[in-house]
């Protein structure tokens, strides 16, 4: 929540009440700053001290694209692009600049159209958001130029785009900002394939229906900033810009056709068309899904990138019916890195369901780590525990209410640990 939940959408945040109510419970315990995974704390040495061990780490890692010109600066992962504007500490010394007037965002998911609506809003948008302040700074530096143009490209039609309805309508609500579609490519929508998608999903028929509504409604627009959708494109190579030797200046794709996918019919997949466009871009954001990654001793489905299991029991490896006993998992580490924060609801309740039917009628022989031991784990000793993360939380929210801001973040690791009194 706090590195993921974009600044802009506050009204999402509100489940940290629910964090909070479950760690005031007298029978919770909070140990923050520790490494599960490390030598010092071992996946075995919770499995010996508790019943129930849960992994719930979601994914912390990209996919990337990986096509010529990868390495030219000013292309970058969307996921670290989100780590640096929530504050992640691994981010806060990322040295990001905006250098022209167009970005492509490779890929049309939800964390696609939140990086598009934070840099069309500009500082302007953002400065009364919890954004990280080093973000704020650079958007008000010279090395960051105003945004006119954010072009999402998707390698796929507009109805199997993977953003959500909520998160389109509100583009299309925000002040100065054209949302443009080509007429061509919505057509892609009405195509046989695209049909027979709609007609399985709801949800696909009425995103589709509030798109061909947007596009009617701005395609007369002169607003000044503008969110372009283009459909049938996959990038094949980042062009260097000529006039900046080893930055980026465009990107070329292949536009593609859709055909139906040979594993599900029901479903289509992309092929290329053999054609060509270049797309003008000094920042490209690559947002083609987040990945999970492995903990030592841990089984992991390295194709899938989760955990494996069955109902949120961990096998021992993808290919076993064994659990590994007192092992569970949650969240995108169970299922991949989809569905918004209340798909985490029904999952957690599976997990948990496994958990209590599990421990029916069994000993309670185990009791938990002692807290001397955890902090040991911690590496440096400097466990924070429920005190010192209110201590951080009333930093953070009072330096937020003298700037009408939410909170500012704390992005040093070593500062939130002396706030912390560790
Ligand atoms: P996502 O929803 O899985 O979208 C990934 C996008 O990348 C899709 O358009 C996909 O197209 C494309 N893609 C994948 N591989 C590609 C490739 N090799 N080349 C070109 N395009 C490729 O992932 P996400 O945007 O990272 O979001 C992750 C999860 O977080 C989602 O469940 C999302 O809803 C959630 N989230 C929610 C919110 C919110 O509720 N406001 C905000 C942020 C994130 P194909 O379909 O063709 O593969």
């Amino acid at each position: 929540m706090r590195f993921g939940v974009a600044p802009d959408h506050p009204e999402v945040k509100v489940v940290q009440h629910d964090f909070q109510q479950t760690i005031d419970d007298p029978r919770c315990r909070f140990f923050g700053n520790v490494t599960v995974g490390s030598p010092a704390l071992p996946l075995s040495a919770l499995l010996s001290a508790y019943h129930a061990t849960v992994l719930s780490y979601g994914a912390s890692s990209a996919r990337r694209v990986e096509v010529k010109g990868s390495h030219l600066r000013g292309v970058g992962s969307a996921r670290r692009f989100v780590d640096w504007y929530n504050g992640h500490p691994s981010a806060m010394n990322d040295d990001v600049e905006v250098p022209g007037a167009n970005v492509v965002v490779v890929g049309q998911g939800n964390v696609a159209i939140d990086c598009a609506r934070l840099l069309i809003k500009g500082k302007a948008g953002m400065h009364n958001t919890d954004i990280a302040d080093h973000a704020l700074s650079a958007m008000a530096s010279p090395s960051w130029h105003d945004v006119t143009r954010v072009t999402l490209i998707g390698r796929r039609g507009p109805v199997q785009s993977a953003f959500t309805t909520a998160e389109f309508r509100e583009l299309a609500g925000l002040e100065g900002v054209k949302v443009e579609l080509r007429e061509d490519e919505m057509r892609v929508g009405e195509e046989d394939a695209s049909v027979r998608e709609m007609a399985d999903s709801r949800p696909k028929k009425r995103k589709f229906a509030l798109m061909k509504e947007i596009q009617q409604q701005h395609a007369a627009s002169t607003a000044p900033r503008t969110i372009a959708f283009r459909f049938l494109l996959a990038p094949v190579e980042y062009l260097e810009d000529a006039d900046r030797p080893g930055y980026v200046g465009a990107v070329r794709c292949q536009k593609m056709a859709l055909v139906p996918s040979p594993s599900s019919p029901s479903s289509t997949t992309a092929v290329s068309s053999g054609q060509v466009e270049v797309l003008q871009a000094s920042l490209v954001l690559e947002s083609i899904g987040y990945l999970s990654t492995p903990l030592p001793g841990l089984p992991f489905d390295s194709v899938r990138a989760v955990v494996p299991s069955i109902h949120g029991r961990v096998l021992s490896s993808p290919s076993s019916p064994a659990f590994i006993p007192g092992l569970y998992v949650s969240g995108w580490l169970k299922r991949g890195p989809t569905g918004i924060i209340g798909s985490n609801i029904a999952d957690a309740r599976e997990t948990v369901s496994s958990i209590v039917e599990d421990l029916r009628g069994r000993e309670h022989e185990k009791h938990g780590m002692d807290v001397e031991r955890v902090r040991q784990a911690s590496g440096d000793g400097r466990l924070v525990d429920k005190e010192g993360w209110t201590r951080i939380d009333q930093w953070e929210r009072r330096a937020g209410e003298e700037q009408g801001r939410g909170r500012v973040k704390l992005t040093s690791l070593d500062q939130m640990l002396r706030i912390a009194g560790v």
